[in-house]
């Protein structure tokens, strides 16, 4: 008999709340080591050839492409990990990794111990295929290593 598959994991160790730097922002609900698992991003996973539509319509805030090429969009059915911000000077990761059903994941984990009521940050290097300057994605997360940008720095 087939296992029901689970489709909603839970983030007990992130909350949601305001951000100082962005809008929304996920919150350590408690101390964690490095390494510590937060969740899976979640979400509607569309095709290469179906996002290159939906990116046309500019409905771009939550979505993350995987190296399969498939995009997740966490606005639709995605849980807390959405709303983890770009950092130049992260805490966290993004990790992907096959389940055993070979979908890809993506993971997301501590890089470094934080605090109960931490923000949590990754760094998104963002890649603009269709070359929007720099400026189109300002980075104000305030750390000395900020590149200004949350695009990748591939200089
Ligand atoms: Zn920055």
């Amino acid at each position: 008999m087939a296992k029901l598959r689970k489709h909603h994991s839970s983030t007990p160790c992130l909350r949601v709340g305001p951000s100082e730097v962005h809008g929304l922002g996920a919150f350590a609900t408690r101390a964690l080591p490095a390494f510590a698992l937060l969740g899976i991003y979640e979400g509607r996973r569309y095709s290469q050839q179906e996002i290159a539509a939906k990116v046309r319509d500019g409905q771009l805030t939550y979505l993350f492409t995987l190296s399969n090429r498939e995009t997740i969009d966490g606005a639709k059915g995605g849980n807390g990990t959405r709303h983890l911000n770009h950092a130049c000077d992260p805490n966290c990761e993004a990790d992907e990794e096959y389940d055993d059903a070979g979908q890809l994941l993506l993971k997301f984990q501590t890089i470094a111990p934080v605090n109960a009521g931490d923000e949590l940050f990754i760094d998104y290097c963002l890649t603009a295929d269709d070359g929007p300057p720099a400026s189109d994605y300002p980075c104000r997360c305030g750390s000395p290593n900020c590149r200004g940008t949350m695009l990748a720095d591939l200089g």
